[in-house]
């Protein structure tokens, strides 16, 4: 089956090689003999409802954020096609513009998308360095999430809003709060870079059954994969989170 990819501003938002997302998504689902289709949504490009199964944005600068903002802000379609069953990954500075806004060390504030319930205002001090969460995507099923940070911005999310994880070590959304990025159905917000998929496929075929069920209507079971790499590349970033904890 072709899973159809929106990838929003791949030339302004793509810190830490997150492009790299993507091509663990094409792997992994050609591996159980999907295709990935991945179509560029730019600056005035529309994004038009059922048109994607998955849409991904990448992380960026300050100066990049606030020369897509207001473009994104303006599209109208990425609610709808949530509200239609699309899903979504959102790193960082993506994942800031999917909230309510982002308000620069500046004071200038960038409008959002609001599909987050959040807000992000950035801090003096950058939070930076390898982080490893506690997830349950799916219940009874706990995962750990490995990743590299590097954000001024502090997340707030609103009272009941589910974060996509709990700290193990790390700043994660505040430096403060224990949680980290945020869940909304098929949406999921992080500021975990490193890429985030190489070293985590679990949530690689996470988003592809997401995907996928947006075709069919059910999240298929894919077929189980060695992921021998990927584990070590887990364990070896798992293993330098927790030997730095979370400090400044
Ligand atoms: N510019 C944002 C911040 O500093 C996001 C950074 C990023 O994407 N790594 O918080």
């Amino acid at each position: 089956m072709k899973i159809r990819v929106g990838h929003l501003y791949p030339d302004y938002l793509n810190i830490y090689a997150d492009r790299g997302n993507i091509a663990v998504l094409a792997r992994r689902a050609a591996w159980r003999g999907n295709e990935l289709e991945v179509e560029a949504i730019g600056m005035n490009d529309p994004v038009e409802v059922g048109a994607h199964d998955l849409y991904y944005v990448g992380g960026g600068q300050d100066r990049e954020q606030a020369l897509v903002a207001r473009d994104l802000a303006g599209k109208g379609g990425l609610v709808e096609a949530v509200e239609a069953g699309a899903a979504v990954l959102a790193v960082c500075g993506g994942y800031q513009l999917l909230g309510r806004f982002y308000r620069e060390r500046s004071g200038a504030e960038l409008p959002g998308v609001g599909l987050f319930p959040l807000q992000t205002i950035a801090g003096e001090r950058r939070m930076i360095g390898d982080v490893l969460l506690d997830c349950e995507l799916v219940p009874g099923q706990r995962r750990t999430l490995a990743g590299f940070e590097n954000h001024a911005g502090r997340t707030y999310l609103d009272e009941g809003a589910e974060p996509l994880g709990r700290v193990l070590a790390g700043f994660g959304n505040d430096g403060e709060s224990g949680s980290e990025g945020c869940r909304a159905g098929r949406v999921i917000g992080t500021y975990l870079h490193g890429p985030l998929l190489p070293r985590n496929p679990w949530l690689a075929d996470w988003l592809l059954g997401q995907a996928l069920a947006h075709r069919t209507g059910e999240p298929p079971q894919l077929e189980p994969l060695e992921d021998e790499l990927e584990g070590d590349a887990h364990a070896v970033s798992a293993g330098r989170a927790r030997s730095r904890g979370g400090r400044f």
